[in-house]
Order: C-alpha cells, then structure tokens, then sequence
C-alpha cells in the first residue's frame, strides 16, 4: 500500500501574485532556448466528473496533452518542440530516434521531422517478442511508415544507443548530418517541454481560480516527470506530484526522474537543487512487464472510453489511469479537493492491441 501524499496546510499556500510572478521568471528562463512550435498549446484542462462521481474521491481533472495536436497528439511532442530546434540549431537533416514497437514517441519524431522536412530514421526494440501482425504493422507503426520515416528492426534486449550511434556513422559516410534523439526524447533538452508544462499548468489553474492539490500521469522513459519536478520547483509549487510506472522497479525509476530533473535544472542554468523528496514514483501498477497488460489496465480503459468518452493507451496512460483509480479507491488523495491527470496521448497504440480488451469478435 502506497504512503499517502504530503498535504500542504490551507494556511501555507502559496500567493496567487507569488505563483504568477514565478511563472513569468519561469518563462523568460525557458526563452533562452531554441523552440519550434510543433504543439496546439497550452492543452486544454477539463473536469472529469463523471469518472469523479463513479469513484467517490477528490475531484478529478484530465489536462489533455493527448491534444497537442501533431499526429493524433501525445506528450512527446512538447520534448521534440526543444528537441527538433536543437537538431535545426546544428544543422541536422536526418533524426534518429528509438523506441519499442509500438512507441508513441517514434510516431510523433516521424511525424515532427516530416513537418520540419527532415529525414528520420526508427529503429523499434523488439520488447515484447509478439508475433501478432497488428501489434507489428498497425498502429504507430502503419503511422510512423505514412509519416515517410525508415523503421528498421532490433531484437529485445539490444544496445539501442549503440544501434543509434552505429547508424549515425553510417549515415555520416554518406554525407547526411544525422542527429540523434533518445528513447523518449528523455534528456535535458527534451525536459524542458515539460518545465514549460508545469508553468502552464499552474497558470491555467490560477486562471480559473482551480487550486491543484495533486497532479497524476504514467511516467517510463522519464522526461516528463523531470520536467515537472524541475518546473514545479522553478515555480515553487505546492502541487504534489506522483508518477505511476510503466517498465522500471520504483527505487530505479525514483533515481533515473531525480537525476534527469537535476540535469534538466542545470540545464535551465537558474540554480535550481531539486529536492529527493519531490521525486515519487508508484511502480505498481507495471505487471508483468513493459507493454503487458493486465486486468487494472483494461478496466480502466474501458471505464474511461465509456463514462468519459476519453481514449487510454494499454502501455502508458492506461496503467497510469489503473493507479490514479486504486489510490483513489485506497485513500491516498484523502483530503484533498482536486486531482489532475495528465493525459500523456498514446491512443494510436489501441489498434496495435485490439484483443486484448476481451471485446466479443476479438480473438485473444
Ligand atoms: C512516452 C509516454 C509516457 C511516458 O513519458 P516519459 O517521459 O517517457 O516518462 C507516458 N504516456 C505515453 C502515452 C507515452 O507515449
């Protein structure tokens, strides 16, 4: 059973002119770097109160980073905004990127190169070892091969950095300037789309006179979480964050978010520390594994799809959905009056499993 959240005393809040003015430095930091608009920003932050009704807890918001906007929308985009003027910014014409079969985060990078005219180049692990011909080729898959990328194959379990770097020199031979992007789009770079989040999170908040107590969202290759740790932090936030595993035991997964949100917080360069405190992942919710599914997962997609019309991803948001409800359910958010979801996209994976929904027709 998980610790419940810190609650923040009523009479310790922060100042809306104090939460405001911290934004603006926020922003003017985040200004230094280089940025194409990819996204349909800021995403909308809606009431989830159908879903609040049936579990009987805080008040529970989605903010919709599913509608960013570029290929049927996701939270890889705010990282590629940063990441793809990086690549511009040194002259790239071919991205490479990695991820599992049936990563988002290929999808959306095939997706933003083909927007900036850039060549892009997938290389997907093979994690699962499925031979299910939809989970191979529909999906982001059929998606990353329409947005023109090159997807090539490895087996479960490969070096993929060393695969990306083994293909750059390759590439390079033949006079292209490739740039590389890690799995997710997770470093320093790539974060910096979620500091810019967290800012526009606490703003849209103030805007409509919403107090946040908790924010939830599925976190795995951990970019976004990072971000937030270090803009919540920029911003002095008393918004309790809690990321739900995807892949990685809690103790690892705690290390990779408080590490890369340090590297991201130097990277802003304001001087930021982030606190070990502030990095709280639940990890349990994986399963058996990375892209598994289990039962929690499917009830709470299909709960989602039929009492909010919202669609969940079985990797990612899925299971981060399938914890948000067992705490809930559990007490964790005791207390406190309203919870935000982020929705971090990841619907183009459902047709890459359509059986295991146990729908009727659907062969598992
Ligand atoms: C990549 C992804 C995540 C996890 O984000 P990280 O920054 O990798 O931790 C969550 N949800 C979806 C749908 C994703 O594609």
């Amino acid at each position: 059973m998980a610790e419940p959240l810190k609650q923040v005393v009523a009479g310790n809040r922060q100042s809306p002119e104090a939460s405001r003015s911290l934004c603006k430095s926020l922003s003017i930091a985040l200004a230094a770097f280089p940025r194409v608009r990819l996204g349909h920003l800021p995403t909308p932050l809606e009431p989830m109160d159908r879903l609040s009704e049936l579990l009987g807890g805080p008040r529970l918001w989605v903010k919709r980073d599913d509608c960013t906007g570029l290929s049927s929308g996701g939270n890889k985009t705010r990282k590629l905004e940063y990441l793809m003027a990086d690549a511009q910014a040194n002259g790239a014409d071919t991205i490479i990127t990695q991820g599992a079969t049936q990563s988002n985060h290929a999808r959306q990078t095939a997706a933003a190169a083909a927007r900036l005219g850039m060549k892009c180049q997938i290389l997907l692990e093979d994690r699962t070892g499925s031979n299910d011909p939809q989970y191979n080729f529909n999906g982001n898959v059929l998606l990353d091969m329409l947005h023109g990328a090159s997807v090539s194959k490895r087996a479960g379990g490969a070096d993929m950095a060393a695969e990306m770097e083994t293909l750059a020199s390759e590439l390079r031979q033949q006079g292209a300037v490739p740039y590389i992007i890690p799995g997710g789009g997770s470093n320093p770079i790539g974060a910096l789309g979620y500091v810019n989040c967290a800012r526009e999170l606490t703003e849209q908040a103030a805007d409509i006179g919403l107090q946040i107590d908790a924010f939830v969202h599925a976190t795995g290759s951990s970019g976004t979480q990072a971000g937030l740790v270090a803009g919540l932090a920029a911003i002095e936030s008393d918004i309790q964050l809690l990321g739900i595993g995807v892949r990685a035991p809690q103790e690892k997964q705690e290390q990779m978010v408080f590490d890369l949100a340090q590297r991201t917080a130097d990277h802003l360069g304001t001087g930021l520390r982030i606190s070990r405190d502030s990095v709280r992942a639940n990890c349990n919710y994986v399963g058996p594994g990375y892209g598994l599914p289990t039962e929690g997962m499917k009830k709470a997609v299909k709960t989602l799809a039929s009492t909010e019309g919202l669609l969940f991803d079985p990797v990612y948001s899925g299971k981060g959905l399938d914890g948000l409800i067992d705490l809930v359910g559990k007490g964790a958010f005791e207390g406190m009056d309203n919870v935000v979801f982020l929705h971090t996209g990841g619907s183009a994976a459902l047709f890459g499993y359509p059986e295991v929904f146990d729908l009727p027709g659907y062969a598992n």
